[in-house]
């Protein structure tokens, strides 16, 4: 069995023999849709699966301008959890939850949705009230969570240092148990194979460069590789939304900032959860493989570029240390960086743009991978039906108008 299993991964490997079949096809762009996303991460797929799955509507492409998940979604730390303060935010990440709770069985595809728990830890009195106040508001939305005190805290993570004596002491936390991680390319995988297979057509290496308008609406896309007609089309880009929607004269309050992750050396099992501080801007789990997976804050000037500065991902390690002080002669192995679009209430946008037939989805900043599926679900609602599903409409645009901001900025934090 051992040597088949070698013969047959070495016969893969020198492609002799059929293969591996690819997951999803790879067609050339046609010259009109009935709807066009831009961007193939996590969000664009959900969103063509979910068109074509709910909605019915499968002459639909996703344009990506380079690989599947090779944006946001193939870089981000795959924390999973829904316990936001306000009753709009938390009802929109606890569907995604759901949604991630069914997605390996609706996919037939393993994301390897694993609910290890999230702690939220509180190193001051004032933390722990906002913490009590988020749990309380979580409960009372229905979202499962409680409050930990120290004591507990030491009992359940031994590793965790809650000597009152450290930098950063720890008075306690918030657990959401349903809380955890998923495999983020295994997401972005099942979800293009699911699109795939209900007639999406997936187009990589097709980047958009203009959108085209007619009498205040949306007639296509420009891309590299030719005009493609659409009446709908969907910016979900994430870091580049506003750069996409400026091709179109809408001006988001967008701004870009590279955000950080690391990973370490493989080790055996010693972190069975996932463990965030906003205070001291880390959080970290253990992957399957066992490396630790250490995020930080982010930086703080605006840019494209997709790597970081030193001084973040210091001052990150730092305070790992001190929480963790097992970890201090890890080696980190390897450390990257995404571009995460964030808002002036830490809240995504999910709807019509000015522009009739132009709808983004953005904003999701430091946190939007846990929205993957609620995301493309109410998006696949708004640009089927032009109007927003319920979950999503207090996220409109036009809400940086109106002044009803949904401030998020406590639960979103350092992130996620
Ligand atoms: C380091 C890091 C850690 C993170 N950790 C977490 C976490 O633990 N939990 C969590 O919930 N969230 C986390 N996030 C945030 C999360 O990754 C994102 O919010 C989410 O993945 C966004 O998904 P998306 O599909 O919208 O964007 P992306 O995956 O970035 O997809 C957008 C796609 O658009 C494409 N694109 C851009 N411009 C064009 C164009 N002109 N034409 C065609 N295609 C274009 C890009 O190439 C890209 O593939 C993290 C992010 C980073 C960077």
């Amino acid at each position: 069995m051992k040597r088949y299993s070698v013969f047959a991964l070495a016969r893969n490997a020198l492609r002799f023999g059929p293969g591996w079949p690819a997951l999803w096809r790879s067609p050339d762009p046609k010259a009109s849709y009935d709807a066009v996303i831009v961007g193939g991460g996590g969000h664009g797929l959900a969103t063509a699966c979910y068109l074509a799955s709910e909605h019915g509507i499968t002459n639909v492409a996703v344009l990506e301008k380079g690989w599947i998940g090779g944006g946001n979604t193939g870089r981000n730390t795959t924390i999973v959890r829904s316990n936001y303060l306000w009753d709009d935010a938390a009802a929109l990440y606890e569907k995604s939850l759901q949604l991630f709770e069914g997605l390996s069985q609706a996919l037939n595809f393993n994301v390897m949705f694993s609910q290890r728990g999230v702690f939220n830890l509180g190193h001051s009195v004032h933390e722990m009230r906002d913490i009590a106040r988020r749990v309380n508001a979580n409960r009372l939305n229905g979202i499962d969570g409680r409050l930990v005190g120290a004591d507990e805290l030491a009992r359940l993570l031994p590793i965790l240092n809650v000597s009152a004596r450290g930098r950063y002491p720890v008075l306690g936390a918030s657990f959401q148990p349903r809380g955890g991680v998923a495999r983020h390319d295994a997401v972005a995988w099942g979800l293009a194979r699911a699109a795939d297979a209900r007639g999406v057509d997936i187009i990589q290496n097709c980047e958009v460069t203009g959108i085209r308008r007619e009498r205040g609406r949306v007639a296509g896309v420009e891309t590299t590789r030719g005009y493609i007609r659409a009446r709908k089309v969907g910016l979900v880009a994430a870091g580049h939304s506003s750069v996409l929607a400026s091709m179109a004269d809408v001006r988001l309050p967008i701004e870009s900032h590279p955000l950080q992750a690391l990973v370490s050396e493989p080790m055996k099992p010693v972190l069975d959860t996932v463990v965030m501080s906003n205070a001291v801007h880390a959080y970290i789990s253990q992957s399957d493989k066992g490396e630790l997976v250490v995020g930080a804050g982010i930086d703080s000037w605006n840019g494209y570029g997709q790597r970081g500065s030193f001084g973040t991902v210091e001052g990150a390690l730092a305070a790992i240390v001190e929480m963790f002080p097992i970890f201090s002669r890890v080696r980190m192995l390897r450390h990257w960086a995404g571009i995460v679009d964030t808002t002036p209430d830490a809240c995504p946008i999910i709807g019509e743009t000015p522009v009739r037939g132009l709808f983004v989805n953005c904003g999701w900043g430091t946190g939007g991978f846990k929205a993957t599926p609620g995301s493309g679900w109410v998006l696949a609602h708004t640009m089927a039906t032009g109007e927003p599903h319920p979950l999503n409409a207090p996220f409109a645009l036009n809400r940086f108008v109106t002044g009803r901001l949904v401030d998020e900025h406590g639960a979103a934090g350092v992130a996620h």
